[in-house]
């Protein structure tokens, strides 16, 4: 078990990539945060911020090693290619194996790294996740804000227990991380992995900020991705769901059927070009959409099944 009473050895893992904009000013900052940490006798004076380099193009790796040659507060690793947020941010926790609390946060800090003390405290009154979750989304944009909410309510009306609102800014203790560690799934959706492991957990609440400089690495196409990646790592529903449609539209066609046999029993020969064409366009799409869908999950058990290992460390910095 922790000792909460003593000073946790806190670990901030931070993926990076192509982040050289605004790299330098985080880094700054949260050296200062975890100095003035120290000093507060908050955390033990060997808590260390963990950057990822999740194979980044830019200045990023350089930034990272330079500045941790001028602190020990600054750890590094460099991924051998980009692996995505998700497994780079796996690359972290495991990294991360002397820490007693380990939070996450993105590099672009728009999320208030201030907020780690109120997770510190919310961990010390004994909980062993405490997820951030934002109270606006004013930084984001009209459409981002509807394609979460959205994704937010599909999740929900699927059964999968996520947090409105929390992507992954949240501190982990030793428990808990090790009990993620051992889910050795290959698609990462970490945010729907968390409240599977059961400890005591809560949410902190706090506003997020626009991304200071950079730009967002979730352009539309990757936010699709993910979503996918959550909604068919941790559902099956829209399988059922293609049943269900099936049933349905299987009545239909034999009412459809019945109709047109009783039409042509009556007289009526060359009608119903048109419906009978709807008919094989509407079907082809839904047996088509179906398809995608049923695809979509052989793809990830093909995936599961090669077990290929998730990222491979490259270079390391003033890691242990
Ligand atoms: N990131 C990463 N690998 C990727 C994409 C993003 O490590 O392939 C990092 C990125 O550097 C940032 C975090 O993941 O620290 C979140 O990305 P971003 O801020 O661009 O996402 P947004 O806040 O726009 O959703
Ligand atoms: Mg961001």
């Amino acid at each position: 078990m922790n000792d909460r009473n003593a000073p946790p050895l806190l670990a901030v893992v931070m993926p990076c990539y192509n982040e050289e904009a605004i790299l330098p000013h985080t880094l700054g900052v949260t050296t200062s945060f975890l100095r003035k940490g120290i000093e507060d006798g908050v955390i033990d004076e060997t808590s260390y911020v963990l950057c990822i380099d999740d194979g980044s193009h830019d200045r990023t790796w350089e930034i990272i090693r330079q500045s941790s040659t001028a602190t020990p507060h600054i750890r590094g690793i460099k991924l051998s290619r980009n692996c995505g947020h998700q497994n780079a941010l796996l690359a972290g926790l495991k990294e991360a194996f002397d820490a007693q609390a380990v939070v996450s946060i993105d590099a672009d800090l728009q999320d208030d790294i201030k907020v780690i003390r109120t997770m510190l405290s919310a961990w010390r009154e004994g909980n062993d996740v405490v997820c951030g979750a934002r109270n606006n989304r004013a930084s984001d944009t009209a459409f981002k804000r509807g394609t979460a909410g959205l994704f937010y309510r599909l999740m929900h009306t699927m059964g999968v227990d996520i947090i409105p609102n929390h992507a992954d800014f949240r501190l982990l203790d030793r428990r808990a991380l090790d009990a993620l560690l051992r889910y050795s799934e290959r698609n990462l959706f970490l945010r729907g992995m968390v409240p599977l492991i059961g400890f005591p957990s809560t949410t902190v609440h706090y506003a997020r900020q626009s991304r200071m400089a950079g730009e967002s690495k979730y352009p539309l196409r990757r936010m699709i991705a993910l979503a996918i990646e959550g909604i068919t790592s941790f559902s099956v529903t829209p399988l059922r769901f293609i049943a269900f449609t099936g049933v349905i539209i299987s009545v239909f066609s034999a009412i459809a059927i019945l109709y047109t046999i009783c039409d042509r029993l009556n007289g009526h020969v060359v009608r119903g070009w048109a419906s009978i064409t709807i008919a094989i366009f509407f079907m082809g799409g839904v047996q088509m959409l179906s398809l995608g869908v049923i695809g979509e999950y052989i793809g990830k058990i093909y995936l599961e099944t090669k077990r290929r290992p998730r990222f491979h460390i490259e270079e390391t910095t003033n890691a242990q």
